[in-house]
């Protein structure tokens, strides 16, 4: 009797403290015990370590091997954990592919060196009947008292550190600083308000030309979104890449193709011309959209714009994963008369070949070669342009801020020009007056 009921509360504590897949304390337990080791750290004076252990491509071994590898590898990381620390420790499985470890009595020292070795024992293989697998771990570590006192927050900040090192240099360690801290608020803050970005008219399109390098005619203006936020004018490139990471590219991504359509038609019918076209930059995940050539469609169709009339800008960076249906979308995209060119190239993967496979029109060499047109970069342009001279694509440099560097490029038959010489971006309003002057 004594026995069933000793092993009924055994039970009962299980269910409620243990995760079942690891045997680790879960949230709740850890939260309790985390607590307590931070009164006995207050009362003896002692440090405490928070470490957030979050694995590396373990996303990727759940999608492409199923959740019963993935399950396997959760249990063996906690096996190694548990071998690892030593009876003081706290350990739990804080939810998905994240774990926690407390380490009484550490310092950063001691604290950083612990979190090196439990990457390293992550990291070693996983070998499972068939299959041989390798994982690894991002750690962030925030400190008691230094960093908080309380085991929530400890929690969150270890959380935070981990978070932007994932972004930065996965598969290493790092303590948390009050910098992180602000970073991730402003993320936060940021894509709660580029949620309502549309909604509350806070953005807007701005246009700069793109002229012919001879006779400085204006051929086509590249649309460039602006955000007015809280008094602030955030860059692009900071509001895109949070757009881009929480999904709201597509509908952002949208309404500036729609704009853009909208004003091309209008300078176009208001100068009766058939140029400048439009030029629009688009992020890879609008080409992984099925919906995006529909919506070319009906953009085009609502703005009365033709097709040729549009130029779609695309970064190399899309080119690192599935190209087979970026390449198709961009056939499609050709099939009907637009125009693909390839933004800030040579700056990010495979330059070569992908120019090779993939027929675009236009080549834009990154604004970063302008700079040391002095030294290698004149070699940079002399050869992107003889490559695109023998595979049929214009070339266009763009962040040209002097006359000197017009002149040296236009001498070297690059065919249009870009930058701030020219002009800066310019508010809607004014475009009319850049095509006449
Ligand atoms: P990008 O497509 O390479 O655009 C050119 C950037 O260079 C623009 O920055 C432009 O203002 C800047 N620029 C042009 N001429 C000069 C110059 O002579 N000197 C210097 N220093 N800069 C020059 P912006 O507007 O800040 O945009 C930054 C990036 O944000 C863009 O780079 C593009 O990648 C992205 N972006 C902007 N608008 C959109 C958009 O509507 N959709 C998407 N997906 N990305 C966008
Ligand atoms: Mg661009
Ligand atoms: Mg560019």
């Amino acid at each position: 009797m004594e026995l069933k009921v000793a092993r009924r509360t055994a039970k009962i504590y299980e269910l409620s403290n243990l995760d079942p897949l690891t045997g680790l304390f879960n949230r709740t337990a850890f939260l309790h015990h985390l607590e307590e080791q931070l009164a006995k750290g207050e009362k003896e004076n002692e440090p405490v370590a928070l470490l957030f252990i979050d694995l590396d491509g373990f996303k990727k071994i759940n999608d492409t091997l199923g959740h019963e590898t993935g399950d396997k590898v959760l249990k063996q990381t906690a096996i190694r954990l548990k071998a690892f620390g030593d009876e003081e420790h706290l350990l739990c499985r804080w939810g998905g592919d994240e774990f926690l470890i407390a380490v009484m009595g550490a310092n950063q020292d001691v604290a950083i060196t612990y979190a090196q070795e439990v990457i390293s024992k992550i990291s070693d293989y996983y070998d499972f009947e068939s299959n041989r697998l390798s994982i690894g771990a991002t750690v962030g570590i925030a400190l008691y008292p230094e960093h908080a006192i309380k085991g929530d927050e400890l929690i969150q900040l270890a959380d935070t550190a981990m978070y932007c090192q994932k972004k930065l240099s996965p598969r290493s360690v790092v303590l948390f600083n009050k910098e992180m801290g602000h970073r991730v608020f402003r993320e936060q803050k940021l894509k709660v308000g580029l949620a309502e970005a549309i909604n509350k008219q806070q953005l807007r399109m701005v246009y700069q030309p793109i002229v012919n390098s001879q006779s400085y005619q204006v051929v086509a203006f590249e649309a460039l979104l602006r955000w007015d936020f809280d008094g602030e004018n955030v860059p692009p490139d900071e509001f895109i890449t949070i757009a881009v990471q929480y999904g709201l590219i597509n509908a952002i991504g949208n309404w500036v193709l729609q704009q853009s359509c909208i004003a091309a038609a209008q300078w176009l019918k208001d100068c009766k011309c058939s140029q400048p076209s439009v030029s629009v930059n688009v992020s890879v995940l609008q080409l992984h959209n099925p919906n995006f050539i529909t919506f070319i469609v009906s953009a085009l169709e609502t703005a009365q714009l033709n097709a040729d009339k549009l130029t779609i800008e695309i970064t190399e960076s899309i080119f690192s994963n599935d190209k087979e249906t970026i390449f198709e979308r961009i056939k499609e995209l050709q099939s009907m008369g637009i125009k693909v060119s390839i933004d800030d190239f040579g700056t990010e993967y495979s330059s070569l070949s992908v120019i090779q496979d993939l027929a675009a029109n236009t080549i834009k060499i990154a604004r970063s070669f302008i700079n040391k047109l002095e030294t290698s970069g004149m070699a940079i342009f002399e050869a992107v342009k003889q490559m695109a001279s023998s595979l049929d694509y214009a070339v266009i440099a763009e962040g040209i801020e002097t006359q000197q560097q017009a002149e040296v490029l236009s001498n070297l038959g690059i065919e249009m020009l870009q930058g701030y010489y020219f002009s800066k971006p310019l508010e809607l309003s004014k475009v009319q007056n850049y095509i006449n002057h």
